[in-house]
């Protein structure tokens, strides 16, 4: 049997409430008469349309995710909070759960995923977990160091294959990504990895300039290994609450993101965007970042979000 036992489901799920203290918090300090169990009335559905949008829903998704509780109070009158808290729960589920579930390993290795996102979203970090992730699987994962426009990007990533048993192929700064990217699909091939897990800059001097290096890239990706890149990733930053549905629609007007990692999720009341980013740009969001340690990544499940936001 292995020695990596997969947490209990329990722990799993505390450690989603935990990463989500700071929203949930937010969301009972203005809503003790409903969390309490105080009959409803259209002034607790005002409450609840107010703490939603405090925690970043925004305006379209609030309204989406209060339809089915406002059509229930109008119908039945005081429903009370326990049957509304579950109809909440489940308006967010559905609006979570968009886009396709990821596809089966290729065939031939490796496995490639490209991450996206703005300097200091915590891209590097959640690649690090990511890695660390595969490897507690068993597999063999290779990191790329794509961005090449930040020095310390490129030992980062450096120090973090060293203390998760990953290679990373990297080139000297300034060097051009192209070339790394390159490499690091070459390497993947002939070393026979099963992942293969590429950085790119998150800023260059206009956005333009970016979109247009990151695009070069994944057709680089493309060319080198048939089929990839697997998985896009796009990094956001939970703490900019619903600014990051602004930042996602570009990278994926430029690049076609497959799935959204919602990393610092601990790190904000403003855990509610996630609902919204994924709702407004019809995106799955595949993990989210609890702290800042190797192993605060969690697999995302539409359902255990909504229960542990309303719990
Ligand atoms: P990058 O510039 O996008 O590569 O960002 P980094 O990976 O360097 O992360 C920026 C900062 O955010 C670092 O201090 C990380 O430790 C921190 N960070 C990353 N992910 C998380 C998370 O899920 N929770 C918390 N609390 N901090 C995080």
């Amino acid at each position: 049997m292995s020695a990596e036992t997969p947490p209990a489901p329990f722990g799993f799920f505390s450690r989603l409430r935990d990463g989500l203290r700071k929203t949930r918090d937010g969301l009972r300090e203005k809503l003790e008469g409903f969390f309490g169990g105080a009959a409803l009335d259209e002034g607790i559905l005002e409450e609840l349309e107010e703490a939603l949008l405090a925690s970043d829903l925004g305006p379209a998704t609030t309204a989406a995710i209060l339809e089915p509780a406002r059509a229930a109070f109008r119908r039945q009158g005081a429903t009370n909070a326990e049957a509304m808290r579950a109809l909440l729960a489940d308006r967010v589920a559905a609006l979570l759960s968009v886009g396709r579930p990821p596809g089966p390993p290729p065939p031939v290795p490796p496995h490639v995923t490209l991450f996206l996102g703005v300097n200091g979203s915590g891209k590097t970090t959640t690649i690090a977990k990511l890695a660390k992730r595969y490897r507690d699987a068993g597999e063999r994962v290779l990191l790329a160091a794509g961005d090449t426009f930040r020095a310390a990007a490129i030992e980062q990533l450096q120090i973090w294959g060293q203390r998760i048993g990953a290679d990373v192929i990297a080139h000297r700064s300034g060097a051009d990504p192209a070339a790394v990217v390159f490499d690091a699909c070459k390497a993947a091939t002939a070393r026979g990895v099963q992942r293969l897990l590429i950085d790119t800059a998150g800023r260059l001097h206009t956005r333009q300039n970016l979109m247009e290096e990151l695009k070069k890239i994944h057709r680089i990706i493309a060319r080198e290994v048939p089929g990839a890149p697997h998985e896009t990733f796009l990094v956001l930053d939970a703490t900019i609450g619903l600014n990051a549905v602004a930042q996602a629609r570009e990278f994926h007007q430029a690049v076609g993101v497959s799935g959204l990692i919602i990393a610092k999720l601990d790190g904000t009341a403003k855990g509610g965007a996630v609902v919204a980013i994924a709702q407004t740009l019809q995106l799955p969001v595949r993990y989210v970042g609890v702290g800042e340690g190797p192993d605060d990544l969690q697999p995302f499940d539409p359902r255990e979000f909504a229960t542990a936001l309303f719990s």
